[in-house]
């Protein structure tokens, strides 16, 4: 399944652990963010809206400025993203990739989903290139892992 998270999407936005290291208020709970896996916080604000809007989706505060694209990753490529050798990817351009946006992969082979650890990692487009000897509706960017 692909799935692009960010601006236009998230309504809900967890506070992150890393910026309100204690709970502010009784009801909060410590959670993940769905996309990045950052520790952050579950508000009784944000329960009430998943109570009347089942749909939406609470990301941490950094996932909901940042668009993070979550894209397929065949296995035969994942060490090499993993270890840094391998620093672009080639894409089909149908999903308005921009740089400063995330890519979180999803590891595939033979269409399905994998376990390998580079599932775990973020990374940031850093460039990103149309044309110049791209087929058309092609995309290639650069990617650096966001620590
Ligand atoms: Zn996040």
């Amino acid at each position: 399944m692909r799935r692009c998270y960010g601006r236009n999407y998230c309504s809900v936005c967890m506070p992150l652990a890393a910026n309100v290291p204690e709970a502010e208020y009784p009801g909060w709970r410590r959670t993940t963010c769905p996309i990045c896996g950052a520790a952050c916080w579950e508000t009784d604000f944000m329960r009430q809206i998943k109570a009347t809007q089942p749909d939406t989706l609470a990301v941490c505060a950094m996932c909901a400025v940042t668009t993070t694209h979550v894209i397929k990753l065949e296995l035969m490529f994942c060490d090499d993203i993993l270890s840094g050798v391998k620093t672009f990817e080639v894409r089909f351009d149908d999903r308005d990739y921009q740089v400063g946006d995330r890519i979180r992969f999803e590891p595939v082979e033979d269409g399905m989903r994998v376990d390998h650890p580079v599932a775990d990692r973020t990374y940031k487009i850093t460039y990103l290139l149309r044309g110049w000897g791209l087929a058309p509706g092609y995309v290639a960017f650069a990617i650096k892992e966001d620590i």
